[in-house]
């Protein structure tokens, strides 16, 4: 939705573009329920477009469907969030990137070779592991 104040920053825009097209003229275009419920950026990137254009002869061309609207979804198709793959066993020890990739300030460090001493982690969770002692039979011969 279109605030009052968007719609006055894209006219001035517009205008900047089109010294022929007036403030009041694109005031009404953007206040147009075919133009008003759209998203700001969206507004924005189709009315620079058509006043861009040599073809357009009034800013009344945004009511109608063209490349213009289209020109808004390419922009919002883009991905915005980060792409992520597995970790590979030879990323950047430095910054974790691929071995074959870029390192912006520093060249691929490899992850260090020292293998991993794991015996005292095995003897602690074997502790764990091990069943509680058994009650003795005595004791329960005792209580009957
Ligand atoms: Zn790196």
């Amino acid at each position: 939705m279109l605030t009052r104040d968007e719609a006055m920053r894209c006219a001035h825009a517009a205008v900047a573009l089109r010294p022929d097209w007036t403030i009041p003229q694109l005031m009404a275009v953007l206040g147009d329920t075919r133009v008003k419920p759209r998203p700001f950026p969206h507004v924005a990137i189709a009315l620079a477009y058509i006043a861009g254009d040599e073809d357009t002869k009034s800013p009344g061309r945004l009511f109608a469907a063209g490349p213009w609207w289209d020109a808004c979804r390419t922009r919002s198709a883009e991905p915005s969030t980060p792409v992520f793959r597995p970790l590979a066993a030879d990323d950047c020890h430095e910054c974790g990137g691929s071995k074959l990739g870029s390192h912006a300030g520093h060249s691929y460090t490899p992850p260090p070779t020292k293998p991993v001493d794991a015996s005292q982690h095995v003897a602690v969770i074997r502790a764990q592991l091990t069943p509680p002692a058994a009650p003795d039979a005595d004791t329960t011969e005792e209580s009957a």
